[in-house]
């Protein structure tokens, strides 16, 4: 979601409470004067959840917001400074327990000393802390630099580290150079359930469910968690009984047991009680001292057998004094939390203040993989990557590619490919447009494949003297840039120029997105045009270069032609150019871009009032409306006016009122609750079960998908890129 941080989740803050008493519970083993088993099941298995949850909590307020980069860094930098001194803090206040202990002494060794403070904390409790940061930093490196399919499974890879130096090491043990591998391994760490194996997929677990737009059904979280507890509760009896564990944190079941209890909590929405959040990280932090004071009082006032031997009362004893202890550094710490999430607040709106893009890279990704599914083998993508992407933002859409495993390139100008490689973009960027010889020096330095649009052009390239990358371009019928087809020893003076390298030869079809029969027919004719001459090339003995001549709508239509490389733009971005959804083959394609902007006034007009410039909206009765902070200017176009566009606020579909104007425009929110300023509009995307997609929007203004996206205003509009 969006806007996590304006909903707010009691479910979420009741269970931080409960999880702390989990917590405690582990540490205290309140049912082993009933039975070992039944103090097994509280402590080991239900109070297990607790750890994962508390990450997961983390996560989802953490990475919640599909926002720049550079934001998100500063979430996770101010969240890595509290904790690392939260961190701080508590080892100091613990230090005496580690005198008393005499674990001081093992830090002589500054290896035990640094292995502590990173993974297993300075006491036994306090390895959450540097879990919580570690988690973090991998999981928001992994969400930044890896599809959300690789952060997934790195950290499921992880996790399996981990499980099998836990809970199932009973196994590895038996298995020499896993035995060896563990053993190396807690030299480092005494367990495996640390920042590093432990925590990561907790942390993408809470992002993905906090970047989620759909909840499971109350009834669906619910039943899963009845049956992944169940089985939690099966693996982990198992393992006991068969005294496989070396520990006991880590179980398979144990993730689907969170994802669905995370869920059913998140449908638990109410007010939230931040205070629990404090006094749930306290009583967590405190309790082990708790621990210590109990029993010292305990044994001081010969109370042994009461609070010590007796297990639950032992149990009471502490929580009571941990929740009081905690209850008194919370009033202590009260006013600051209050103050960063203030400042939280503002930061996170940063770039999504005005009007946005939101740029789904996990579709861009899926779009690209239904692609490379359809092509024949041997054709690879020429992500097509002009006009700023088609307005998605060309370099993070370009370095994502490249990450993804694409390596050819298309531009419109010589300015866009030099924009790529300055950005560091490497493989093949091919320049569609025609670039005149006296920028060859360029072309040349960086390493830029430029179109020949004719014998002469190429002529003029190659007196530059150096050897320049060139594309030839046939003109097979769609009569703009291109040799003619039908001039084969035109085309082989082009391969004859010494200082070209030719890279490639393509053309490019006029009516390859129509199915009509005569467009059909005009289309295979250019193909008979192209390998007509690509025959006559190779008559003459010329070494055919890869071959190009589908764009998207050519490979949706005509998937059966087999060229080295596919032109790809508009389908990439998970559209088509116009509602007509009719091609031969129908990939699941995914929208990449949204297109949002913020209301910024609520008002009411009265019946006869009118609405923007000439007066065109006379409202009818009274209205109430909405001015939305997005224009012309910005890309939304004015022939959008007067009843042609809509806009989603709070999941309701809305008429835009009267002309639109070059900053901002107006919508009827008549009869919708609570609408207020700093609400969501959205003019391209979903909201809730409603959806305008870019194919609408381009209809209406009477213009194709293309033209609509490519001119969405790139100084104005931030593009804001997630995964998920
Ligand atoms: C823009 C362009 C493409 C990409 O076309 P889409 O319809 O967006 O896939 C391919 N080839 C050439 C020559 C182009 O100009």
């Amino acid at each position: 979601m969006t806007d996590t941080g304006r909903r707010e989740y009691a479910g979420i803050d009741y269970f931080r409470l409960i999880s702390a008493f989990l917590v405690v519970a582990i540490h205290t083993s309140p049912l082993t004067s009933f039975s070992l088993t039944a103090d097994f099941i509280l402590t080991r298995v239900v109070a297990r959840v607790a750890v994962p949850f508390f990450f997961m909590v983390s996560s989802f307020f953490l990475f919640s917001k599909k926002e720049e980069v550079c934001e998100q860094s500063g979430r996770l930098m101010a969240f890595v400074k509290k904790t690392a001194e939260l961190y701080g803090i508590t080892i100091l206040l613990y230090l005496p327990l580690n005198i008393y202990t005499g674990t001081i002494k093992e830090w002589r060794h500054l290896p035990n000393l640094l292995k502590d403070i990173v993974f297993d904390g300075t006491f036994y409790h306090l390895w959450y802390l540097p879990a919580a940061i570690l988690g973090a930093c991998i999981t928001w490196l992994l969400i930044k630099r890896r599809t959300a399919g690789q952060a997934f499974g790195i950290s499921m890879v992880l996790y399996l580290i981990g499980l099998f130096g836990d809970s199932y090491y009973g196994i590895s043990e038996k298995i020499p150079f896993l035995k060896a591998f563990y053993q190396g391994l807690f030299r480092i760490s005494d367990y495996t359930r640390n920042g590093l194996f432990f925590a990561p997929i907790f942390f993408l677990l809470g992002t993905f469910l906090a970047r989620k737009r759909k909840r499971l059904p109350l009834r669906t979280c619910l039943s899963g968690l009845a049956v992944s507890f169940g089985l939690l509760l099966i693996e982990a009896l198992l393992l006991y009984k068969l005294h496989v564990q070396r520990h006991d944190s880590m179980y398979f079941m144990l993730l689907p047991c969170i994802f669905f209890l995370f869920q059913s909590l998140l449908l638990w929405e109410g007010k939230s009680h931040s205070y629990l959040r404090n006094l749930s990280m306290f009583i967590y932090l405190i309790h082990p001292a708790i621990i210590v004071a109990v029993r010292g009082l305990a044994k001081a006032a010969g109370m042994q057998k009461l609070l010590i031997d007796n297990s639950i009362l032992h149990y009471i004893a502490v929580a009571i004094g941990s929740l009081a202890a905690a209850a008194v550094l919370s009033l202590f710490v009260r006013r600051k939390p209050g103050r960063t999430a203030g400042a939280d607040h503002t930061a996170s709106i940063g770039s999504r203040d005005r009007a946005w893009a939101e740029i789904n890279r996990t579709n861009l990704n899926h779009n690209v993989k239904a692609f490379q599914k359809v092509l024949p083998a041997g054709c690879e993508i020429m992500a097509v990557v002009k006009a700023n992407a088609y307005g998605h933002g060309v370099v993070p859409v370009a370095a994502y590619l490249s990450r993804i495993g694409i390596h050819a390139f298309a531009v419109a100008t010589i300015d866009e490919g030099i924009q790529l490689r300055k950005e560091g973009i490497k493989g093949e960027i091919l320049i569609l447009g025609y670039t005149p010889a006296v920028r060859a020096a360029a072309l040349f330095h960086y390493r830029l494949s430029q179109t020949v649009v004719n014998l002469e052009h190429a002529k003029e390239l190659n007196r530059y003297g150096r050897p320049i990358q060139v594309h030839i371009k046939v003109n097979t019928g769609m009569n703009r840039l291109g040799e003619s087809y039908r001039h084969a020893s035109e085309v082989e003076s082009i391969f004859a120029c010494k200082n070209l390298k030719v890279l490639g030869i393509f053309t490019h079809l006029s009516a390859s997105d129509s199915q009509e029969e005569s467009d059909v027919a005009f289309t295979k004719q250019q193909f008979q045009n192209f390998y007509g001459l690509i025959g006559r090339l190779k008559a003459k003995h010329i070494p055919i270069p890869p071959t190009h001549i589908q764009s998207s709508y050519g490979v949706l239509n005509y998937p059966e032609l087999k060229c080295s490389y596919a032109r790809i733009g508009i389908a990439l971005y998970g559209v088509l150019s116009t509602t007509e959804k009719n091609t031969k083959c129908s990939l699941d394609l995914r929208p990449v871009l949204e297109l949002k902007s913020r209301v910024v006034l609520v008002r009411t007009i009265a019946a006869g009032e009118s609405v923007s410039y000439s007066r065109s909206f006379i409202a009818q009765r009274e209205m109430k409306i909405a001015v939305i902070s997005i224009g012309y200017a910005d890309g939304f176009p004015r022939s959008l006016s007067e009843g042609k566009s809509h806009v989603l606020i709070r999941g309701h579909r809305v008429p835009v009122l009267g002309r639109i104007c070059m900053d901002q425009l107006v919508a009827d929110v008549t009869g919708i609750p609570d609408i207020m300023r700093g609400d969501i509009a959205t003019l391209i995307g979903k909201d809730g079960s409603e959806e305008i997609t870019a194919e609408q929007v381009a209809c209406s203004a009477g213009t194709i998908t293309n033209e609509l996206l490519s001119r969405l205003s790139d100084s104005r509009l931030k593009r804001v890129f997630y995964d998920l």
